[in-house]
C-alpha cells in the first residue's frame, strides 16, 4: 500500500471522488490543482494511515517514512525552495481532515520548519522581519497547544492550557505599549516574545520546543492523527452519527502568507450567500493576516464585495475595492468552481504578496431558505437536474421553514439565561405561567404565555394548547411533551435542569435571577436556548417557491403521506401541508382540549363505573359527542382515508388526580369519596403501559369498543347522506394474536350491517386492521393478516418493547447510552433498522404472504425522520403518518428515498 498522494502545479494524484482515503480537503485540494487553480503544492497522506498509525498503538508506520521524503522533495523541487534550509526555506502546513467535514473540530499547525537555523534565511528571502517573527510565533503558539500538551494528553495543572498563557502573554505586550493591533508590535519585540513563549513552555510542559523542522513535521502529523480522537471531535461525531473508524487525513501544504505585508491578505467566501441563497459572492477578508485569524473569529473582517456591505460594515472597505484586480481572479475562480461542482461552495483563499493561492473548498453549509432558493435557481440555470434539485434540500432543514422563528438579530444582543433540549422548533415569547389552567385562562383573555412546568403529564394538554411555548426542568426528546408540541408545530424545550420552580410562590429560580408569574421569556426551540424578555419573531411561513418545490418533489414519491391528527383544526392544517390522509386518529385525544371539560367528565364517569349497566349509561352519555368529532375530522378529509385507533391507553391515566378532583367527581356522580377512591385505586397497575390497554379494555368491555364503531360508521353513514365520501378506517391497538381481531371483528361487522340498515345503505368505504407494535404480532403477522386489511406499524411502542425500554424513562440513560456509543442514536427518535427494522420486514413478508394487497404504513414519531423514511420506503411500505409540521418533511424524505 502507499499512503501518499501529491498534488500541485496542475496535477494530482487523488481527485474529488477520493473523499474517503483523502478526506474532504485532501481530496478536493487535489481536484482544484486539476482544474489548474493556483493551489500550493502538497501532498496527502491517506486516512488509511490514520488508522494504521491507532493500529500501531499511536506511531507513525515504518514504511511511510521513505514515502514522506520523497514527497517532501516533491514539494521542494515545486517551490525552488528546501525544508529546512538555512538560505532559502520551505515552510509547510499540516492541516486534518476528515471524510466529512468536521469545520474546527480537529486540529492544524501552520509555518511548520521555522527554527533557529532557518529564521535568518527567511528573514533574508523577504526582508520582513516582522513577518517572520510573527509566523514563529504563532507556529510556537499552535504547536505548543496542539502537539506538545493535547498530542501527548497532558492536563495543565492550573486549568489553563499553554496556549491561553501565551495569548495572555500576547495580550500583555500589547496592552503595556499601548498597541491596538498585532502589526504595531515592533520586530524585536515579536523576536523577544518568541523567546519568552519559549522559556513559558519550558516552565509549564518542561520540554524544550523542538529546534528542527523534521520533528516539528513529524510531531504535527502525529497530532492531527491524534485530533481525529480529541474530545471536541469525539462529541461531534457522537451527534453527527459519523463513525469512529473513518480516521482523518493529514494534507502538508507549503506555506503562503497572507502576513506579508500591505498586498497579502486571507479570506473565506462562499459562491452564494449562503444565509439567503441570493446568487451573489459573499465573503470576508483580512489584510495582512493569517487564516486562523478569519476562522477563529478573533479580528473583526471586512466584506469580500461592495453588495456584501451592511449597516455594521459599511465602513470597512471590501477586497473588490483595495485589490480589484485580484478580487477578480477570485470571482473568476468562483465561476470555475460552481460550474464543477455544480453547488455552492464554501473557500479559503489566501493573497500573498499580491498572488492568489486557494487553500480549501467544499460545499457549503446552508439555511434551509438558501438550501431551497439555491436549489430552484440551479436548476433553472441549467446547472443541475431536477431530480438532483429535489436532494437538495435537506428535510431536517424544513423544520426551519415551518415555523416563526426568533429574530437572528435580536437574538444577538439578548441575555441567555438557560439551555435545554430543543424538542419543538421555532420561537416564542410570552408570559410565564406555572400551571395548565393559568395558561388556558391567560389566554383566553387574550395574553401570549409560555408554559413552564416540572415535567408535564396528559393533563397539562389543554395547557401546552393554550401557550405559546412549553419549557419544562425535566424530560428528554421523546418525552410526551416534546412530541406533543412537535406535533402541533409548538416551541418547546424540555430538560432545562437549571429551572427550579416554586409552584407555591409562582416563581421560577435559575441562578440567583427570579422571575415571577407574568414575566416574559423568550424561547428558541431550534436551539434549546431560553432568553430573558420579549424577543422579536420573523414569520417563516411557506413561499411560492416553497410551493413549487414541493409538488415537483411529489412527482417523485411513490410512498404516500398521511398524518397523525385528532382535531378538524390540525386535520386542516395537515392537509395544507399535502398530508394525503390520516394515519392516527388517537381517540382518547378527544377528551382533551375540548371546548368543555364535560366530555371529559364523562369518559372519567364511564371508567370509574362498576357495573355494565352504569356503563353503557355513561357510553350512551358519551356516543353523540364522540360521533360529532368523528364527524368533524371526516368531513375536513373528506374522500380521504381516515384511520381511528381504538380506545388505547389504560383508564387510570384518566381518572381524576388530586382529592380536589376527586371530590368533585363524588359529588357530580353523587358516590360518596371513599368509593371513588377505592374505584380510582382498583384501576392503578404496576406496569400499566403493558397493563390493562388497547384491545384489552375492548376484550374485558366490549361495549366500548361497539360504541365507538358506532359512532365511526353512524357518523360515515351521516356524511354519505349529505354527499360526502368518508373513507373510515379502524384499528385496533395493542394487539398480540388473531384471536383478538376476530373477537373486535365481530363486533364491528355486527355493527356495521346495523347501521347500514338504519341508514338504508348498501356500503360504507372502509377497512379493517390492526397496529403492528408487539413484537409477537410481527412474528404472526401472517395470521393477523388474514383478519387485517392493514397494518400500520406503531413504532413507538414496537421500539419499547422489542428494546424493553420505557419511552417515558429513558432520560435516566440515554444520555449515557449515546455517549458511550452503545447506541449511535435514541431509538425512539432514528428507527432501529436493525432490529425494529427487522421486525417490520418479517410482518411486511408474511403479512403479504397472506394478504398480498395488504396496505402497509407507519404510524409512530419515525414517521416523520428522513432516515426511517428512507427505510419504509426500501421496505415497500404503501405510507407514512407523521404529525402536521413534519408532512414536508415526510413528502421530501419519501421523495428523495425514490429518487
Ligand atoms: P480547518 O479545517 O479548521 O479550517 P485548515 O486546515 O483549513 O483548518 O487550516 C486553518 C487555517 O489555516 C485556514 O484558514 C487555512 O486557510 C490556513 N492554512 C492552512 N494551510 C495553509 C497554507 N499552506 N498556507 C496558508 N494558510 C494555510
Ligand atoms: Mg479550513
Ligand atoms: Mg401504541
Amino acid at each position: 500500500t502507499h499512503y501518499i498522494y501529491s498534488f500541485g502545479d496542475g496535477k494530482a494524484e487523488g481527485n474529488a471522488s477520493e473523499k474517503n482515503l483523502l478526506g474532504g480537503k485532501g481530496a478536493n485540494l487535489a481536484e482544484m490543482a486539476i482544474l489548474g487553480l493556483p493551489v500550493p503544492a502538497g501532498f496527502t497522506i491517506s486516512t488509511e494511515c490514520c488508522n494504521d498509525y491507532f493500529r500501531a498503538g499511536g506511531s507513525l508506520p515504518e514504511n511511510l517514512y521513505q514515502e514522506l521524503d520523497q514527497a517532501m522533495a516533491g514539494i521542494e523541487r515545486h517551490m525552488g525552495k528546501k525544508f529546512g534550509d538555512p538560505e532559502n526555506p520551505l515552510l509547510v502546513s499540516c492541516r486534518s481532515g476528515a471524510r466529512r467535514s468536521m469545520p474546527g473540530m480537529m486540529e492544524t499547525v501552520l509555518n511548520v520548519g521555522l527554527c533557529t537555523k532557518t529564521i535568518p534565511g527567511l528573514i533574508k528571502q523577504t526582508d520582513n522581519e516582522w513577518f517572520v517573527y510573527d509566523a514563529y510565533r504563532r507556529l510556537i503558539m499552535m504547536y505548543s497547544d496542539v502537539v506538545m500538551e493535547k498530542a501527548e494528553g497532558i492536563e495543565p495543572s492550573d486549568g489553563m492550557g499553554i496556549r491561553l498563557h501565551l495569548e495572555m502573554m500576547l495580550n500583555d505586550l500589547k496592552n503595556d505599549r499601548g498597541y491596538e493591533t498585532d502589526t504595531e508590535i515592533t520586530p524585536s519585540e515579536m523576536k523577544e516574545l518568541c523567546e519568552k513563549f519559549k522559556r513559558k513552555i519550558r516552565e509549564n510542559i518542561g520540554v524544550e520546543f523542538p529546534d528542527t523542522p523534521r520533528e516539528q513535521l513529524l510531531g504535527s502529523i502525529g497530532a492531527v492523527f491524534k485530533s481525529w480522537n480529541g474530545k471536541r471531535a469525539i462529541s461531534y461525531r457522537r451527534i453527527e452519527h459519523i463513525p469512529d473508524g473513518w480516521g482523518t487525513a493529514v494534507n502538508v501544504q507549503s506555506m503562503v502568507f497572507g502576513n506579508m505585508g500591505k498586498d497579502s491578505a486571507t479570506g473565506v467566501a462562499f459562491t452564494r450567500d449562503p444565509a439567503s441563497g441570493a446568487n451573489v459572492f459573499y465573503g470576508e477578508w483580512l489584510p495582512n493576516a493569517q487564516g486562523e485569524d478569519v476562522v477563529a473569529g478573533i479580528r473583526t473582517p471586512n466584506p469580500l464585495n461592495n453588495s456584501n456591505k451592511s449597516d455594521h460594515n459599511h465602513h470597512l472597505l471590501s477586497l473588490q475595492e483595495v485589490m480589484p484586480g485580484i478580487y477578480d481572479e477570485l470571482f473568476n475562480i468562483r465561476t470555475i468552481l460552481e460550474k464543477h461542482y455544480r453547488d455552492m461552495q464554501d473557500i479559503e483563499f489566501t493573497i500573498e504578496q499580491g498572488n492568489l493561492y486557494m487553500l480549501q473548498c467544499r460545499v457549503g453549509k446552508r439555511t434551509g431558505a438558501a438550501a431551497l432558493n439555491m436549489a430552484m435557481d440551479m436548476f433553472e440555470e441549467g446547472m443541475i437536474d431536477e431530480a438532483t434539485m429535489i436532494t437538495r434540500l435537506d428535510p431536517k432543514q424544513l423544520d426551519e421553514m415551518l415555523h416563526p422563528i426568533v429574530d437572528p438579530d435580536a437574538e444577538k444582543s439578548a441575555t441567555v439565561l438557560v439551555n435545554g433540549l430543543p424538542a419543538g422548533p421555532g420561537g416564542a415569547f410570552g408570559q410565564i405561567v406555572f400551571n395548565s389552567e393559568d395558561a388556558v385562562h391567560w389566554k383566553r383573555t387574550g395574553k401570549k404565555v409560555i408554559l413552564v412546568r416540572d415535567e408535564t403529564n396528559p393533563e397539562d394538554i389543554e395547557g401546552m394548547r393554550a401557550a405559546q411555548g412549553i419549557l419544562t426542568a425535566r424530560g428528554g426528546m421523546t418525552s410526551h411533551a416534546a412530541l406533543v408540541a412537535r406535533g402541533w408545530g409548538k416551541c418547546c424545550i424540555v430538560g432545562a435542569g437549571a429551572l427550579k420552580i416554586k409552584y407555591d410562590k409562582k416563581e421560577l429560580h435559575i441562578g440567583t435571577r427570579v422571575y415571577k408569574e407574568g414575566d416574559f421569556l423568550t424561547l428558541n426551540g431550534t436551539k434549546g436556548v431560553v432568553y430573558e424578555g420579549k424577543i422579536g419573531m420573523k414569520d417563516a411561513t411557506a413561499n411560492p417557491r416553497f410551493k413549487k418545490f414541493m409538488s415537483i418533489a411529489d412527482q417523485y414519491r411513490t410512498m404516500k403521506v398521511r398524518t397523525n391528527a385528532e382535531t378538524p383544526r390540525d386535520a386542516a392544517q395537515a392537509l395544507e401541508f399535502g398530508a394525503e390522509g390520516i394515519g392516527l386518529f388517537r381517540t382518547e385525544h378527544m377528551f382533551y382540549g375540548a371546548d368543555s371539560d364535560h366530555p371529559l367528565f364523562l369518559l372519567r364517569k364511564m371508567i370509574l363505573s362498576k357495573t355494565r349497566h352504569e356503563r353503557e349509561i355513561a357510553l350512551n352519555e358519551l356516543f353523540p359527542f364522540v360521533k360529532q368529532e368523528i364527524k368533524r375530522t371526516l368531513e375536513v378529509m373528506d374522500g380521504k382515508p381516515v384511520n381511528f385507533r381504538l380506545l388505547d391507553p389504560p383508564l387510570h391515566e384518566f381518572v381524576p388526580h388530586g382529592l380536589e378532583n376527586q371530590e368533585n367527581l363524588s359529588k357530580e356522580l353523587g358516590i360518596d369519596i371513599e368509593e371513588i377512591e377505592k374505584r380510582c385505586e382498583s384501576l392503578m397497575e404496576s406496569n400499566p403501559m403493558m397493563g390493562h390497554r388497547g384491545v384489552r379494555l375492548g376484550i374485558t368491555f366490549p361495549e366500548i369498543t361497539q360504541m365507538q364503531i358506532k359512532a365511526i360508521f353512524e357518523a360515515s353513514a351521516e356524511l354519505i347522506k349529505e354527499g360526502k365520501s368518508p373513507v373510515p378506517e379502524i384499528m385496533i391497538p395493542v394487539t398480540c394474536n388473531e384471536k383478538e381481531l376476530i373477537f373486535t371483528k365481530k363486533i364491528a361487522l355486527k355493527i356495521y350491517d346495523q347501521v347500514l340498515k338504519a341508514f338504508d345503505l348498501d356500503n360504507i368505504d372502509h377497512k379493517f386492521g390492526t397496529m403492528i407494535e408487539i413484537p409477537r404480532a410481527a412474528l404472526v403477522a401472517d395470521k393477523m393478516a388474514e383478519h387485517a386489511q392493514f397494518f400500520s406499524f406503531g413504532t413507538n411502542d414496537l421500539t419499547q418493547m422489542t428494546f424493553g425500554f420505557s419511552r417515558d424513562d429513558i432520560g435516566g440513560f440515554m444520555n449515557e447510552y449515546i455517549d458511550h456509543a452503545i447506541l449511535d442514536a435514541d431509538p425512539f427518535a432514528t428507527l432501529d433498522q436493525e432490529a425494529v427494522g427487522s421486525l417490520i420486514e418479517i410482518s411486511v413478508k408474511k403479512g403479504r404472504q397472506t394478504r398480498p394487497d395488504i396496505k402497509l404504513g407507519i404510524c409512530g414519531e419515525h414517521g416523520g425522520d428522513p432516515e426511517s423514511i428512507e427505510f419504509c420506503h426500501r421496505t415497500g411500505l404503501t405510507y407514512v403518518s407523521c404529525s402536521p409540521y413534519r408532512v414536508p418533511i415526510a413528502r421530501l424524505a419519501a421523495a428523495q428515498a425514490a429518487i
